[in-house]
C-alpha cells in the first residue's frame, strides 16, 4: 500500500521542513511545495520530496497540485504553511510590501486550500492545516503580517464549518515564536528583541518547531476527528497572558 500525500507549502525550511519530517514519521508521503528546494539527501532521511511552486501563483497552485495527484496519488493533507514579513510602520509601509505579505499569507494559502479543497471534496475525506501567529491579535510593525494571520483564521472557520458534513476538516495551529526563518530575519535585522520577546512569554522561552509540528500532527490525525474550524495556540502561554505582571508579591 503506499503511503497517503501530505503537502507542505513552504516545507522546504524552517517550521514547514519540521512539519514535513513529523508528517513522514507519521506515515505520509510528504511533498515540500516551496520555491526553493529542500535540504540536502543527508538531511532528508525521510525522503521528502520538493516540487517547485509559488503559492502566489492560482492557476499554477491547482497545475502543481493536480500534478501531484496524478503522480503520488490523492492529497490527503494539506498544510499551508508558507509565509513571509515584513516589518515597518503603517505609515512607512510601502504597498509593494503590503501586497508582497497578502499574496502569499492570504492569497497563497485560499488558493491551496482551494486546490486541495476541491479534491479531498470530490472524494469526502481531507484534513488541511493552515499556519496562523500569536500575531494575528494585533502586532505593532507588522501591519501586513498581523492582518493576514488573522484573516487565516476567518477562512480556517469558515472553511472548517462550510466542508465539516463533507469530511473535510480545515483547523489552524498559531505558533508564538520559534528560532527560524520569520523570526529570525527580525531578531537580525534588529526589529525584533529577543530578551523583550522572552520577557513577554509565560513560558520563558520559544517554541520548538518540532512543537509546532506535533500540534499539526494531532490535528490532521484522527484523534481530532471532531475538531473543525478552531485554532489551536501553541505559544507557550502567550495569547492568555495579559503581559502585565504584579510589580511585586502582594504582602
Ligand atoms: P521560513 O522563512 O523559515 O520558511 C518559510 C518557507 O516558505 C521558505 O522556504 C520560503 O521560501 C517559503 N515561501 C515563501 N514564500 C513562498 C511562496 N510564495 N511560495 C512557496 N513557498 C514560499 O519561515 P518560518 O518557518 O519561520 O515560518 C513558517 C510559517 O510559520 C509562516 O507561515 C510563518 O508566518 C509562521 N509563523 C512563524 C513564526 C516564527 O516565529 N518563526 C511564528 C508564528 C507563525 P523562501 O526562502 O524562498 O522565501
Amino acid at each position: 500500500m503506499t503511503a497517503p500525500v501530505a503537502i507542505v507549502t513552504g516545507g522546504s525550511a524552517g517550521i514547514g521542513w519540521e512539519i514535513g519530517r513529523r508528517l513522514s514519521v507519521d506515515g505520509y508521503l510528504v511533498v515540500a511545495a516551496d520555491r526553493v528546494p529542500g535540504l540536502t539527501a543527508a538531511e532528508n532521511p525521510h525522503g521528502i520530496l520538493w516540487r517547485e511552486l509559488d503559492v502566489t501563483d492560482h492557476d499554477d497552485v491547482d497545475r502543481v497540485f493536480g500534478e501531484i495527484e496524478a503522480e503520488l496519488g490523492p492529497i490527503e493533507v494539506l498544510v499551508n504553511n508558507a509565509g513571509i514579513q515584513r516589518h515597518r510602520g503603517i505609515e512607512d509601509l510601502s504597498w509593494k510590501e503590503w501586497s508582497a505579505v497578502v499574496d502569499v499569507n492570504l492569497h497563497g494559502v485560499f488558493s491551496a486550500l482551494q486546490a486541495a479543497g476541491k479534491r479531498m471534496l470530490e472524494r469526502g475525506g481531507g484534513r488541511i492545516v493552515n499556519i496562523s501567529s500569536i500575531s494575528s491579535r494585533g502586532s505593532a510593525g507588522r501591519a501586513p503580517y498581523a492582518t493576514t494571520k488573522a484573516a487565516v483564521i476567518g477562512l480556517t472557520s469558515t472553511a472548517g464549518a462550510e466542508w465539516a458534513a463533507r469530511g473535510v476538516r480545515v483547523n489552524a495551529v498559531a505558533p508564538g515564536y520559534v528560532d527560524t526563518g520569520v523570526f529570525r530575519q527580525g531578531v537580525e535585522a534588529g526589529t525584533l528583541d529577543l530578551d523583550t520577546i522572552l520577557s513577554r512569554i509565560p513560558a520563558k522561552r520559544l517554541a520548538e518547531a518540532s512543537e509546532i509540528a506535533a500540534a499539526v500532527s494531532f490535528l490532521v490525525s484522527d484523534q481530532s476527528r471532531y475538531m473543525n474550524g478552531q485554532t489551536l495556540y501553541v505559544d507557550g502561554g502567550f495569547m492568555v497572558d495579559y503581559g502585565v505582571p504584579l510589580a511585586k508579591k502582594p504582602e
